[in-house]
């Protein structure tokens, strides 16, 4: 069986612990490879590795690291089709679905391309008389990045690119489900030229995660996860005194008034439901709709649309939805659709009986369609992360937005709505991130930034975009006086400006 392991200083470097985790192809659930799962050891050779290749990267010109980026770039636009195939082999995901992570990842190498504009700092001349004032971000080391099994290639770059082209280091941490995808955007980081030590994997679990928060070297963690294990690896982070931004998990609804489109309100809900087999933090979980006439009529068109839906393996080009990622999870999802009905909820669409012919040991669910969900109910409480789509009925604008701001998370929010006043009072008062109007997934383009509210995000600083160069830099203020010697005298006085 394939073994992977890690990849220090542009090498492949085997695990040394003696410990593995699995790696299935959730298309037919088998066993394609092992993953080595890194020792504290084993993290520590990593981030020696970063740490040593700071002292040179960190003084790099600019010049020379956006060359290596747009370098990089056109390596990742030729590979693109390769990555998006490791994408869909470990995780599951369609094809078509995998090229999109990879072209919003490469986004992100477009945006850290432009970093010289981004690290410009600021002069004021003449702030007292002969004196000048300058302001520059500098790089802060060895930096780490934690990510999860959704977007494999996508969540990394978010992180690598914008910290590497800022002058740190990194030392990656993919998912353990679905390792390969990280690694080759190393190697290709590597292949692009990029010097030995700048950009590392280690592959690993929980114990290499917190080798890395407690490691006296790394400067600062970027996380990408679910909530529980954000939350931890923030207080893990500070604790250490480290820089961390912990993206967590998320319940994102879709507020649909009586004024929508419902057609195209129904194509936006099926669309971001069940994509990825709603394996996305920014899946839309739950629609809330206004009145009972527009949940009946909307609860109608997307169950015609979801029973419509082809679901097969992701490299067949007719698939428009894939596995999930373990057997486990899939049980995990099924259970809250077999536990809805107990609940009061109305279950329109069943998935859970779905077989797919020729891999029937898939770790494949069929999509769920439930309505008349409530709060207190678990398929409405808990985060899915699954084909699982629960709509709740309000009877007015007012309650729907109160039942949104009283989730504990706050990533994403969209309504669907003709009507411009109400669209612009939900982006006001919806207490949520990221706001979608039309728009049912609205992942900001790379040169915003990316983040949720409350228990989606644990930091102050959003990822990628302008909060990712401020995240990945500390800031350093110059004050320069060229005085002539004739005039200089001591003085105790605190200085003032003249
Ligand atoms: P996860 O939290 O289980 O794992 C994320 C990473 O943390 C992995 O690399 C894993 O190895 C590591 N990890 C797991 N348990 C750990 C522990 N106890 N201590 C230290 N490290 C640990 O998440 P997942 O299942 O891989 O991904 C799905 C979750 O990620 C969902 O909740 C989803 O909403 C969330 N997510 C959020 C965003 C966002 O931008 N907010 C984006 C993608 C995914």
């Amino acid at each position: 069986m394939k073994t992977i392991g890690h990849f220090v200083d542009n090498k492949p470097v085997p695990g040394a612990s003696g410990r593995y985790g699995p790696v299935f192809d959730p298309a037919t659930g088998a066993r394609a490879a092992r993953v080595a799962l890194a020792s504290a050891a084993e993290v520590d050779a990593a981030v020696a590795a970063a740490r040593a290749a700071h002292r040179s990267w960190g003084g790099t010109s600019l010049a020379r690291r956006t060359g290596l980026l747009f370098r990089y770039r056109e390596l990742l636009v030729a590979r693109r089709d390769e990555l998006a195939r490791l994408i869909t082999a470990e995780h599951g995901k369609v094809h078509a679905d995998a090229l999109g992570e990879v072209a919003r990842g490469l986004e992100i190498v477009e945006l850290a391309c432009a970093i010289p504009e981004k690290l410009k700092g600021e002069l004021s001349t003449q702030v007292s008389t002969g004196v000048d004032v300058a302001s520059i971000r500098q790089p802060l080391g060895v930096v780490a990045g934690v990510t999860p099994f959704n977007f494999p290639a996508m969540v990394p770059l978010w992180m690598f690119p914008v910290a590497i082209a800022c002058g740190n280091t990194f030392v990656l941490k993919p998912s353990e489900k679905d390792p390969s995808a990280g690694l080759r955007l190393a190697e290709l980081a590597a292949e692009a030229g990029f010097p030995e030590g700048v950009l590392n994997v280690v592959n690993g679990d929980r114990e290499a995660v917190e080798r890395l928060l407690a490691h006296p070297d790394v400067a600062a963690v970027s996380f990408v996860g679910s909530t529980p294990v954000a939350r931890a690896i923030q207080r893990g982070a500070v604790e250490h005194g480290k820089r961390v931004q912990a993206l967590g998990g998320a319940k994102n609804h879709m507020l649909v008034l009586p004024d929508a489109d419902l057609d195209v309100a129904a194509d936006a809900a099926v669309s971001a439901a069940y994509g990825s087999a709603g394996e996305r933090c920014m899946a839309v979980s739950v629609v809330v709709a206004v009145g009972d006439e527009t949940a009946d009529a909307l609860v109608a068109a997307v169950a015609e649309r979801a029973r419509a839906l082809v679901i097969g393996p992701g490299d067949d080009p007719a698939s428009e939805m894939g596995p999930l990622i373990t057997a486990e999870h899939r049980e995990k999802v099924a259970s809250y659709v077999r536990g809805a009905a107990a609940q009061g909820a109305e279950v329109v669409v069943d998935g859970t009986g779905l077989t797919v012919p020729g891999h029937e040991d898939g770790f494949f669910l069929g999509v769920s369609l439930l309505d008349r969900v409530s709060p207190g109910m678990d398929a409405y409480r808990d985060e899915i992360f699954g084909p699982v789509l629960c709509v709740v009925r309000a009877a007015d604008y007012d309650e729907a937005v109160a039942l949104i701001n009283s989730s504990p998370w706050g990533n994403g929010s969209a309504v669907f709505t003709r009507d411009g006043g109400t669209a612009r009072r939900f982006q006001l008062e919806v207490e949520s991130g990221m706001v979608g109007v039309n728009v049912p997934i609205p992942v900001p383009v790379g040169y915003h930034s990316f983040g949720g509210w409350k228990e989606s995000l644990f930091g102050d600083h959003h990822i990628y975009g302008n909060d990712g160069v401020r995240f990945y830099t500390r800031g350093k203020v110059i004050t320069t006086r060229w005085p002539d010697p004739a005039e200089s005298a001591v003085n105790l006085g605190f200085p003032s400006h003249t």
